[in-house]
């Protein structure tokens, strides 16, 4: 089959097997570039097919030499379709993990389910005994709740008033303007059930409860702030008070597993193209300007880096552990008063029409088709591949 990107709303619906294993494999050669991180030893990562929580796994198995456990929801190919990329990462991960003398094992379904938490547990005891590293790295539109049964669907919008910008319409590569109306209470309330901290607690009331936490083990999940510009939409809209949650129930896991001296931490990432940031209106168009911004001054990170750095010089670097609050910076780089200075005097350029940013969207599109294997100059797209290709541990 030859596999073209097929690009529908925000996504692309269709995933290249070989150039997801190749981007897979440039992150693996990052790390392998990089210093050992006297880090992890085993680790559970939640969501962990795309995005941070692959770059997480990839750093702890080939910085650190870690035993990986990955959660996710991903589809394989069926009926003519092309399996999700994370299912594709996954395969390529796995196998390049294994070949490698790691254990790397996966279980595919939904994080939120009590059913997939016992799944995982009896996994860990079986083969790992314990875990000493926890990554809740999950982005998901939708939670069913285990116990009530009630489904909760994440809406990105902002709360109080209404919010005008500028964004980029990535069908028509136009700058436009998008308005977007205030979330209800239930809005706010169900993207705090699904993007909160609910479920990362009960995975860890539940490793605790089973006996599966190493003694002084960490648990991390992922966070994002973000520039003034962005706050209606982000910071102060429904996702940011879902980030408050999520910041507060690290608080309570602290407490938590304080007598096994486990310690919990949220991480404000930088933000970066990924299927999550790419359904976020406006913060493409952000992305696009700081990217720009970022290059210039040399201080452009993609996911991979960012994650290496969290471990190597923040999560696993006993001297710059943060003291009293648990919550990790590793967006400085983005929130640099110079940088954020131009970005500012960029965004204002952009939406008076002062500035062309075809060169920046086309780079975006370029990430954005990567996040599904499409576009990488060493990948023969022109060649028959076989869609069908199998996680070897898939529980
Ligand atoms: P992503 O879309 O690349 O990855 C999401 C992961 O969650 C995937 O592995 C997916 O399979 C998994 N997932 C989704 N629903 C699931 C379910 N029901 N059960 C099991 N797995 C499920 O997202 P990302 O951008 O890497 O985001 C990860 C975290 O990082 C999020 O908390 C996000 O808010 C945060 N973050 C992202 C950015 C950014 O710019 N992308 C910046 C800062 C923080």
């Amino acid at each position: 089959m030859i596999i073209k990107p097929k690009f529908r709303g925000f996504i692309c619906t269709t995933s290249h097997p070989a150039g997801c294993a190749h981007s897979v494999q440039e992150q693996i050669n990052y790390v392998k570039q990089q210093k050992p991180i006297q880090g992890p030893k085993k680790v559970l990562v939640i969501g962990a097919s795309t995005g941070y929580g692959l770059a997480s796994r990839i750093v702890a198995t080939f910085g650190s030499g870690a035993s990986t456990l990955g959660v996710f929801l991903e589809k394989p190919a069926s009926n003519g379709n092309t399996a999700t990329a994370g299912w594709y990462n996954t395969a390529a991960f796995e196998t390049a993990a294994t070949e490698a003398g790691y254990y790397a094992k996966s279980i595919n379904g939904d994080a939120f389910s009590d059913q997939v938490k016992e799944k995982t547990i009896a996994l860990i005891k079986e083969e790992l005994g314990q875990v000493d590293l926890v990554v809740y790295s999950i982005a998901a539109p939708r939670r069913t709740h285990p116990v009530s049964g009630e489904m909760f669907t994440s809406v990105i919008k902002p709360i109080g008033d209404s919010f005008t910008s500028k964004t980029v319409d990535m069908n028509s590569n136009e700058i436009v303007d998008v308005t977007l109306e205030p979330a209800s209470e239930q809005e706010i309330r169900s993207t705090v059930a699904v993007m909160g901290g609910e479920d990362w607690e009960r995975w860890m009331h539940h490793l605790k409860e089973a006996g599966v936490l190493a003694s002084g083990a960490t648990t991390i999940s992922y966070s994002y702030i973000g520039p003034k510009i962005t706050y209606p939409i982000y910071k102060e809209g429904t996702i940011g008070r879902a980030k408050d949650h999520l910041y507060a129930a690290s608080k309570e896991i602290n407490k938590q597993i304080q007598d096994i001296n486990g310690r919990a931490f949220v991480a404000v990432n930088k933000a970066l193209v990924t299927q999550a940031s790419a359904a976020i209106p406006v913060v493409p168009l952000y992305l696009m300007l700081l990217a720009r911004v970022l290059g210039k001054k040399g201080l452009d990170e993609n996911c991979i880096e960012q994650m290496y750095r969290l471990l190597a010089s923040r999560l696993y670097c006993a001297e710059k552990l943060p003291s009293g609050d648990h919550l990790i910076r590793i967006d400085d780089y983005e929130m640099q008063d110079d940088v954020q200075a131009e970005v500012s005097a960029l965004w204002e350029k952009v939406c008076s029409g002062e500035i062309d940013i075809i060169p920046d969207l086309e780079k975006y599109r370029k990430e954005f088709f990567k996040l599904f294997g499409f576009g990488f100059d060493d990948v023969q797209y022109e060649e028959d591949v076989r869609e069908e290709v199998p996680i070897l541990s898939i529980k």
